[in-house]
């Protein structure tokens, strides 16, 4: 108890240090009212995002789906979480967020990603998991809520890996020179693990908001906010196998995940009832795993 109110009160003054200094300081989430300390501004992670999401489409190994059946589902999907969002107590973000979908080919690959600033990309190897648009859905709300709750800056910020945090808050702030390329570990702390190879998976606390928030966002978009419980069983019997993934590597424990989600569904589906239901339309097939 003692050790809690220390440690409440050591955020407080860093809060008080990192503002008076001119850097962000702190926020409070609107949801669950937890604060976070972070170093970096919004203008400066958006164009973080930016540049993660140019140079994920530059680079020669990936391969951007060029099928309609692929692309078109997701940017439905999208199109609604993001309209949902826009009417979320993040709606101020949201608005200023440039909001863009990509899909990328890799059926190999269960993952997905939303960047600050609102540059998002799903793999192909996600659709075997979500099943379904509603399963997509689930999907793209819990991305989303990691953009737009800043998860990415604030494990930026807390440096939860050694040297990425003074690295990422060193290029933020322009210390490094203006280099245009960001390093793998910055690409992975805003979510690009899967595709440079280095893996920061987010914390408990993370993974809890974006289930929570997620669903609601859902819900909000008009899918049944109870495929999350169906698309986190399939990641879990899913999760033996798979190259480095957000989805897949991030275990807040199956069964913490699944009551929790339980726990909040009423709210989400009172949400979800005022809405005109979206079809659960099956995803195409893909190459598989
Ligand atoms: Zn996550």
């Amino acid at each position: 108890m003692m050790q809690m109110r220390r440690l409440i009160r050591t955020r407080t003054i860093v809060c008080l240090l990192v503002g008076g200094i001119g850097l962000s300081g702190c926020q409070t989430n609107p949801y669950t009212g937890r604060s976070q300390l972070l170093m970096t501004s919004v203008g400066q992670e958006m164009q973080m995002g930016a540049q993660a999401y140019d140079q994920v489409r530059s680079d020669p190994k990936v391969k951007l789906s060029q099928a309609p059946r692929e692309i078109e589902p997701v940017k439905r999907v999208a199109a609604r979480i993001v309209e949902a969002a826009k009417r979320s107590k993040y709606a101020e973000m949201a608005q200023q967020f440039q909001w863009e979908v990509s899909v990328i080919k890799d059926d190999k690959t269960a993952n997905a990603f939303a960047l600050p600033g609102g540059k998002m990309a799903v793999y192909t190897g996600i659709f075997p998991v979500a099943k379904t648009e509603a399963g997509l859905a689930a999907v793209m709300g819990h991305e989303v809520v990691h953009a737009l709750a800043r998860h990415g800056a604030e494990r930026m910020s807390q440096g939860q890996v050694t040297n990425i945090g003074l690295q990422v808050v060193g290029a933020a702030i322009g210390l490094s020179g203006g280099d245009p390329m960001l390093g793998q570990a910055t690409m992975a702390a805003l979510g690009v693990g899967a595709q440079v190879g280095l893996l920061l998976p987010y914390s408990r606390k993370h993974e809890s908001e974006a289930d929570y928030i997620g669903i609601l966002l859902a819900a909000d978009a008009g899918y049944d906010p109870q495929e999350s419980v169906h698309l986190w069983e399939r990641m879990e019997q899913l999760s033996g196998g798979g190259g480095p993934a957000e989805f897949l590597s991030t275990h807040p424990g199956h069964e913490t995940r699944i009551e929790q989600l339980k726990k909040w569904m009423p709210e989400a589906m009172a949400i979800y009832q005022k809405r005109a239901p979206m079809p659960a339309t099956p995803l195409p097939e893909v190459g598989g795993r």
